[in-house]
């Protein structure tokens, strides 16, 4: 059974599936895709140094894309630099996947974020502070797909993050809280899992790329509730980027291009002012419910320190490039759920929200991969269905 059955709302949320298909392929994949190719979204700050907090790095990643290419300089947007930033060597090595790479720039600048403050997610491990291990990436030449991760080091990660972090709710034996965050990881999982399908490599040795329509139904369409917590999850962040709409829209998309950068700003406000979102969506998930209990405050932290120790797993990820993808989508749903649940008051969350840059673009381009999710599972359903033989 492919997604074309999900009809209804969607669990937890406001909106029903039909819905947010339609508006996801109309309005919000199209909008997105354009927005995670400017500049400002298209360079991410990450410490790719595996830091492992649990288990020695074993180096599992054995494809060569699995490696991140990082940005040359010429490319980086100049005011993410130092200033009196010096040249690069000249005997830059050649990227991994084909393209030029330069030596990293490791220049990162608290000026390079203007109007950003660096200030701590309390739902995250990663320490955002400038160091020589940062280095920025560019999103759009390292793009999620198969990288030959596989085995007892993926599997490892995920088990951490199942069994100890975010078990899988019996019934109704756990509370709201607890279904939501397990919910959100598994709607990730699910969304890696249809990347690494949609994006394959099918030939090691003619080395072609294409869709593998068997994985997908594997891993994902087989199972109803994990394309349920896909959708789950896509409306929960749809709705964090709404919730933080007159922030996002007083934020300063500065990397000095400005073409480009008013490009950025102009697809923010299309995102967030979108008539057709708020007519046929304008709650996707309703945040009000939830803490409401008497052990509410104690609740939020026992999930806030659960969300924290996954985001620290992300260290452990054998593989640089699932390891970048990991931390970014993971600091993107620390984002969502810092916006949704860690700001005392509903209404004007301009006064009370801080965010930093790279939340911003981890949360921009969350909510993108999520999309793309979406669209592929809504889209490539039914052939999956016939070439599985699914009745
Ligand atoms: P896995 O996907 O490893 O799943 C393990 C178990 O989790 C399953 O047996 C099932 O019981 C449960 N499970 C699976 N999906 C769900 C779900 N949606 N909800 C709830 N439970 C579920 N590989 C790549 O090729 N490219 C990448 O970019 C990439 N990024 C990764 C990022 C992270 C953070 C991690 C931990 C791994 C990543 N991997 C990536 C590896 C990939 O996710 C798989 O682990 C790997 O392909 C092996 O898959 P598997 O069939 O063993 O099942």
């Amino acid at each position: 059974q492919g997604s074309h059955k999900y009809s209804g709302m969607v669990e937890d949320c406001c909106c029903e599936y039909e819905t947010v298909d339609h508006l996801n392929e109309e309005v919000l994949h199209p909008l997105l895709q354009d927005l995670v190719k400017t500049p400002f979204f298209r360079y991410f700050k990450v410490k790719l140094w595996c830091d492992c907090p649990f288990w020695p790095e074993d180096g599992m990643c054995r494809l060569r894309d699995c490696s991140v290419c990082e940005c040359t300089e010429n490319e980086f947007p100049e005011t993410f630099k130092k200033p009196f930033y010096h040249g690069l060597s000249p005997d830059n090595p050649v990227c991994q996947e084909g393209k030029p790479e330069a030596v990293v720039d490791r220049t990162i600048d608290a000026k390079a974020f203007k109007g950003w403050i660096v200030i701590d997610n309390p739902w995250t491990n990663d320490d955002e502070t400038d160091n020589d291990d940062m280095t920025y990436v560019n999103l759009q030449l390292n793009p999620e797909r198969y990288t030959g991760y596989t085995g007892p080091s993926a599997r490892r990660i995920w088990d951490a993050i199942y069994t100890e972090n975010c078990p899988k709710y019996p019934s109704q034996e756990f509370c709201q809280e607890e279904k939501i965050l397990y919910k959100l990881i598994s709607g990730l999982h699910s969304s890696i899992s249809v990347h690494i399908a949609a994006d394959y490599l099918l030939d090691e040795a003619t080395h072609l790329w294409g869709q593998n329509l068997t994985l997908m139904y594997d891993r994902v369409l087989r199972y109803p509730d994990r394309v349920e917590n896909l959708y789950f999850t896509f409306l929960f962040v749809l709705r964090a980027v709404t919730k933080a709409s007159d922030y996002l829209e007083q934020a300063e998309y500065d990397t000095g291009n400005s073409v480009e950068d008013l490009k950025s700003q102009s697809l923010v406000k299309g995102l967030l002012h979108n008539s057709k979102l708020q007519a046929a969506c304008p709650l996707p998930f309703d945040e009000a419910k939830l803490w409401k209990g008497q052990s509410g405050p104690e609740l939020k932290q026992q999930i806030q320190r659960q969300f924290r120790n996954i985001s620290a797993l992300m260290d452990c990820v054998g593989c640089e490039k699932c390891r970048l993808w990991g931390k970014l989508q993971v600091l993107g749903l620390g984002t969502a759920l810092k916006i949704l649940f860690s700001v005392d008051g509903q209404d004007n969350l301009v006064h009370t929200l801080q965010l930093q840059h790279n939340e911003v673009i981890a949360l921009v381009n969350l909510l993108n991969r999520l999309s793309e999710s979406v669209k592929l599972v809504h889209e490539m359903g039914p052939a999956v269905e016939k070439a599985v033989g699914v009745p």
